[in-house]
């Protein structure tokens, strides 16, 4: 197996000669947050798998429900006709659970590239059939990640997962994220960024023409892109502006749905209704590949009562609304809400945020600490404090090796060590990622 893992196997985000050089470490078993590789070395798991394992890895509930609806119905379409009762009781639990964020209908997808795809066309189909065919361009961030598909890659904000496969999409556009470590005014005070970056937006609207418009798309705390949590006037910021010019807001919500930011969701983190939300990862605790993208009243409607022909959905899944991962979904939910998860997330992210600045004082490659939202926080490396410099690749490497000899798996995305572990971490699980990390810088 070790042998054959990088010679025979492409990772997706890796370049094939890094894997080469650094064969991936295969993991083989995982329990409660740990996971244990092939060499029986045994670390908790500050990713959470992909930001998704937010129950851990013991979640008897939702193993029970995946193995009873093996045995009942494996598989059957929910295209034109038919459909099974796991999609029915999650759309009902999902309404339910997305209430508060003005959403109630559901549409099934695969996972989250997949869920983007669908709201943003879902987006362009919703002007057409109210009679605003010219609104097919979109607005997202700088820094935001949206997924790999096409038009997922066109509104991603990192030129890194765009430019080998251009040309993309035509008609997205790019605003500075409010990044206050990075950005292009020079402003360090998160206040004032979230308004310049407003400001920027609605320039971009009106230089765009917002009669051109279809939607808005951003993560609530961008993920991906090295966890950057905006300040609290900003989404609302974004909200009204969309409100203002006719936008469609989506809320790109694959990692911040159900209890990562210490909120429920990350929109009502802010106190925003978007029209449409994007949720994959932890709707199944990642048991299943499922998502599913949420729709408000207002959006449905449109759709419900249109007379003119075009509302019919196009978009759709040979896996939409799979018995299996429906019924994953549904026990997922169930345990989410019974465990209350959000506020453990609040809870350890405070720990964790706290742990990581002390850890700042102490090591001076690091540069900026993120978090403060619930339980996903980052550490962004640098050369020096005073350039800024990112620090070379294999530095950051060799952090991330001694951190994992140390008993905790982090992830490394560009310049950044991002932890995300489950949700269910208690105070000792997020007390020894914080000694691992100390054992990797130290190790420097
Ligand atoms: N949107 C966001 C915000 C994400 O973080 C991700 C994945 N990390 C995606 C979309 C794509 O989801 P998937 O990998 O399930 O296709």
């Amino acid at each position: 197996l070790k042998e054959n893992n990088a010679r025979r196997l492409w990772h997706p985000m890796t370049h094939p000669a890094d894997s080469l050089a650094n064969p991936p470490d295969i993991i083989v078993e995982a329990e409660g947050v740990e996971i244990i590789d092939i060499d029986g070395h045994r670390t908790v798991d500050a990713v959470g798998g992909l930001w998704n394992v937010n129950l851990g890895y013991s979640c008897q509930p939702v193993k029970d429900a995946i193995t009873a609806q093996l045995g009942r119905l494996p598989y059957y379409s929910i295209f034109r006709g038919t459909t099974n009762d796991n999609v029915i009781e999650l759309a009902e639990m999902l309404a339910e659970f997305f209430a508060p964020d003005g959403l109630s209908r559901a549409f099934y997808t695969s996972g989250g590239s997949d869920g983007v795809e669908v709201a943003l066309r879902l987006a362009r189909q919703y002007h057409k059939i109210r009679g605003e065919a010219g609104r097919v361009k979109f607005l997202s961030l700088k820094k935001g990640y949206h997924g790999t598909h096409t038009l997922g890659a066109s509104v991603n904000g990192n030129a890194n997962f765009r430019t080998q496969y251009e040309p993309l999409m035509p008609g997205c556009f790019h605003i500075p994220a409010p990044y206050t470590y990075r950005n292009p005014f020079n402003e360090t005070d998160p206040a004032r960024l979230a308004q310049f970056c407003l400001a920027a937006i609605e320039d971009e609207i009106k230089f765009q023409d917002a009669s051109t418009i279809a939607a808005f798309i951003m993560e609530p705390v961008l993920g991906a892109g090295g966890v950057i949590p905006p300040h609290e006037s900003f989404m609302p910021g974004v909200r009204a502006l969309c409100s203002k010019y006719g936008i469609l807001l989506i809320a790109d919500e694959v990692i911040t749905a159900f209890g990562r930011t210490g909120s429920k969701t990350g929109s009502r983190h802010w106190g925003v209704q978007p029209d449409l939300l994007v949720s994959a990862k932890a709707i199944t605790n990642g048991y299943f590949p499922f998502g599913a993208v949420m729709i408000s009243d207002a959006v449905a409607e449109v759709f419900e009562k249109d007379t003119t022909g075009k509302g019919a959905i196009g978009s759709g899944y040979t896996y939409s609304g799979h018995p299996v991962g429906a019924a994953a979904a549904v026990a997922c939910v169930q345990e989410i809400e019974r465990q209350q998860i959000h506020l453990n997330a609040g809870a350890r992210g405070t720990q964790l945020f706290a742990g990581l600045q002390a850890l700042m004082a102490r090591h001076q490659i690091i540069g900026d600490v993120r978090g403060g939202h619930g339980l996903m926080c980052a550490l962004e490396l640098v050369a020096d404090r005073a350039s800024k410099a990112p620090v070379d690749k294999k530095i950051i490497g060799k952090v991330h090796r001694a951190t994992y000899e140390a008993g905790a798996m982090v992830r490394v995305s560009g310049n950044n060590i991002i932890l995300s572990p489950p949700l269910v971490v208690t105070e000792a699980d997020v007390a020894k990622i914080l000694s691992a990390l100390e054992a990797g810088f130290s190790s420097l």
